[in-house]
């Protein structure tokens, strides 16, 4: 049994601020109180430590790892677009390539994400590659691409990522073995979205949510119309703020999102482009919700967070979620650097960081740490 006290903790799928003690056993949360324990001396003080779950990055490329600040100068069609500059990997020596992913996994780490849904490259090899490079405790659900038959990504993949709806379209009418997921990348650029309408009379997210997909990623031009359809539908969409700008794509609409009721999570995308810093993610969204409307507040707040942790957590089955009594022991620890427990959760989405990192604890044991 271990003793933590003297910690800030949110609790429970709202991120309620309390002040206490976690008890764990056997790898679980056995209870959580309010106060001291009994016997002072025999907990392990946190210090006013603030205790969270751990961070799900719901969409990167971590294959593009070697390729950091290669889309200087270029826009997004000529990055990742199907001539990009991303596609200069596949020259690269596979060793090389091999290190930068294993330093891009282990750099998430340290800033606590303790899960990622990836959408990798290079149909079959590639899932094979980067399961072999991901080790726990880090989790990468891996949607591969299919370069030939889906069956066979499907077989040694989470599920099947298309970078366009024209790739998913081929595969109309395609249903995912249980507990696969089907994603793709739509309306992140203007072009992508006006064409759409053009050539097929509605958006990208009006297609998509035709061909039964799990949830989308990007969204950034997509019409109020077609946010209304996905929040009937419950079908989350991730949204990747900082790669839509850095590559001139403009803003997702995060604050439409929260006031349709939209389900959203938060994603980094491309590794060349944006470090996969989960903290810089929230700061840019939450400024983004700002923007937008200069009455959000810590409920907002508290929606942006959820969008980090507790909901994707929930969404891709992890074995971990919210932090309640008989739940998985697994959950971050920030310093105590400036938390006031009715502003907590504010906080931590416009100005924690990396730096604010601890430690790490997986199924009750301290993984990651830092003095
Ligand atoms: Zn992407």
């Amino acid at each position: 049994m271990q003793v933590l006290c003297n910690a800030l903790i949110l609790e429970g799928r709202e991120l309620e601020v309390s002040r206490g003690t976690l008890v764990l056993r056997e790898g679980r949360i056995e209870r959580i109180f309010r106060g001291f324990p009994p016997k002072k001396g025999s907990c392990i003080d946190l210090k006013h430590g603030l205790v969270l779950p751990p961070f799900v990055n719901s969409h990167t490329h971590v294959g593009d790892s070697p390729l950091r600040e290669e889309y200087l100068g270029k826009t997004q069609e000529e990055v990742v677009g199907p001539r990009g500059v991303k596609f200069r990997i596949e020259e690269l020596p596979r060793r090389k390539v091999s290190e930068a992913i294993r330093e891009t996994l282990a750099r998430m780490l340290e800033a606590g994400t303790l899960a990622h849904c990836d959408f990798r490259e290079g149909g079959v090899a590639g899932v094979k590659r980067l399961r072999r490079l991901s080790t726990p405790p880090l989790r990468s659900v891996i949607l591969g691409r299919p370069d030939g038959s889906p069956q066979e990504v499907l077989k040694c993949s989470d599920g099947l990522g298309f970078p366009s709806l024209e790739a998913m379209e081929k595969f109309r009418g395609l249903i995912p073995p249980e507990g696969k997921f089907l994603s793709v990348h739509v309306s992140e650029t203007r072009e992508a979205e006006e064409g759409s309408v053009r050539e097929f009379g509605r958006g990208e997210v009006q297609r998509a949510l035709e061909l039964n997909p799990s949830f989308l990623v990007h969204g950034t031009w997509a019409s109020e119309e077609d946010y209304k359809l996905l929040a009937r539908s419950r079908v989350p969409i991730v949204f990747c703020p900082r790669s839509n700008h850095l590559l001139g794509c403009g803003s997702p609409p995060i604050s439409r999102a929260l006031d349709l009721g939209v389900r959203f999570f938060l994603g980094t995308d491309n590794v060349m482009v944006t470090e996969p810093d989960m903290f810089s993610e929230l700061s840019f969204a939450w400024a983004l919700v700002r923007k937008e409307n200069s009455r959000a507040g810590e409920e907002e707040a508290r929606r942006l967070l959820a969008a980090a942790t507790v909901e994707p957590a929930s969404f891709f089955r992890l074995s971990w979620g919210s932090l309640e009594e008989g739940a998985e022991a697994t959950f971050m620890v920030l310093s105590d650097v400036f938390w006031d427990a009715r502003r907590a959760v504010a906080t931590v989405v416009n100005r924690a960081s990396r730096g604010d990192f601890r430690c790490l604890y997986a199924k009750g044991r301290r993984i990651i740490r830092r003095l």
